[in-house]
């Protein structure tokens, strides 16, 4: 059956890029691939953090690296050394401008900005149709990164909303050399928040204050508790906005996701409200890499596109009963971090959320936690799909 193109992505973004750089590699066999993105243009608009090695993917490529960072809480604070898995930060700028790198020698696939789709494709004789703003479309495969809208606040177990700047104060305030992880010191007893803060220089950083709830926050919702955290650290010194990001993750997906528009295996649904973030962090980046890469491969040797891979069942059950601990009990999440990174495990904690955790890393972290509000929580039943 003739087809315009053998893939159409549809969104642009981390995933749909991901994917098409993965496939460009393959250079035996690039199929004939569509990106349509409704942006007209790609902005500095967020920054991926990761915990990685020299040979992770994109670590190269990262403006910064970090090799000590810190959580605090009620006047504690430990510092925890990362140097065998330093915290890297890639901005947005540096990863859309490796993406256009790639797809300028790759004739084979073609990026449409501007496009926004706003039919649902139909399957019919065997292939893909989409109306865009061009004209029809038919394709072979699809894969489909369109993020959720509107979000559904039963969509996730919990929501993790951020909303921060980036400044440069008039004098140096910050420590460059170490990133503030999590400060609970704004921290209530209704839900968990904390003020993140990345230092790019001693007079410049990012810094964000995020909130893990069942419910998503807007950006003007977190505005005032992000002033106070800015205003903690620059200790009344003049300082500029050189940027803004908002964020919302979902923690922990609960099946209320739109369905793709058929169960055919030649389409799939796939990042941030996909299984991309892991449910305990939200973090998705890296799994996004993995997930493109094994995806490029299968498609490259003729077959289906693939999604996210399903939890391992003790990572995602770990994952699941230590939020619905802090989505039952908030006020435990100050502490609960504190004993994660600060029991002598914090490289075993590093891996785990890093998604390489060994059995012994999981058996490691169940001891550093308390257990009281663990065993309390398995005897409500946490719930969980
Ligand atoms: C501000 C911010 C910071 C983050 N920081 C981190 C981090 O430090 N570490 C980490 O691991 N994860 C982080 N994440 C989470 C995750 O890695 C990102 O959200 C990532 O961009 C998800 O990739 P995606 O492809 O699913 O979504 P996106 O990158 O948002 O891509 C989706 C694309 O679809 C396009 N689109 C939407 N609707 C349509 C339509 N109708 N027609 C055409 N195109 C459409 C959008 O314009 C967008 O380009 C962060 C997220 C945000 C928002």
């Amino acid at each position: 059956m003739q087809h315009d193109v053998e893939l159409l992505i549809l969104g642009g973004g981390c995933a749909g890029l991901s994917l098409a750089m993965q496939l460009a590699q393959r250079c035996h066999h690039v199929p004939s691939t569509l990106i349509l993105e409704q942006r007209a243009c790609y902005e500095n608009d967020r920054t991926w953090c990761f915990w990685g090695y020299a040979e992770t993917p994109f670590a190269q490529q990262a403006t910064h690296q970090w090799h000590r960072f810190k959580i605090a809480s009620a006047g504690q604070e430990r510092r925890i050394d990362c140097s065998v898995t330093p915290y890297f930060m890639l901005t947005a700028d540096q990863f859309y401008r490796a993406a256009m790198a790639t797809l300028a020698t790759t004739p084979q696939i073609r990026l449409k900005m501007a496009s926004t789709i706003q039919a649902e494709p139909q399957f019919h004789q065997g292939q893909w149709h989409l109306e865009t703003q061009d004209g029809p479309v038919s394709a072979a495969r699809i894969v489909d990164t369109r993020p959720l809208r509107p979000i559904h606040q039963d969509g996730a177990l919990m929501w993790q909303s951020f909303y921060g700047l980036e400044i440069e104060c008039a004098e140096p305030v910050f420590d460059s050399g170490c990133v503030d992880l999590m400060d609970f010191s704004a921290a209530t007893s209704d839900r968990v928040a904390f003020t993140y803060v990345l230092p790019l220089s001693s007079t410049r950083a990012l810094v964000e204050f995020t909130v893990f709830a069942v419910a998503p926050f807007t950006s003007e919702e977190l505005a005032l508790d992000l002033q106070g955290a800015i205003e903690e650290r620059t200790h009344g010194h003049s300082f500029t906005v050189q940027r803004s990001e908002h964020g919302i993750l979902p923690m922990g997906l609960t099946g209320l996701q739109a369905p793709g528009p058929s169960k055919d295996p030649s389409y799939v649904r796939v990042g941030l409200f996909a299984g991309a973030a892991r449910p305990a962090t939200g973090y998705a980046f890296q799994r996004i890499q993995r997930w493109a890469a094994d995806c490029a491969r299968a498609i490259a040797t003729g077959g289906s596109p693939i999604e996210h891979p399903k939890e391992p069942a003790l990572r995602g059950w770990m994952d699941a009963l230590f939020l619905n601990v802090i989505r039952y009990q908030p006020e435990l999440a100050p502490q609960l971090f504190l004993a994660l990174f600060c029991g002598g495990a914090s490289q075993r904690v590093i891996r785990f959320l890093g998604e390489n955790g060994r059995l012994s890393d999981y058996l490691a972290i169940a001891w550093v936690l308390p257990h009281g509000p663990f065993l309390r929580q398995l005897f409500s039943l946490p719930r969980w799909p």
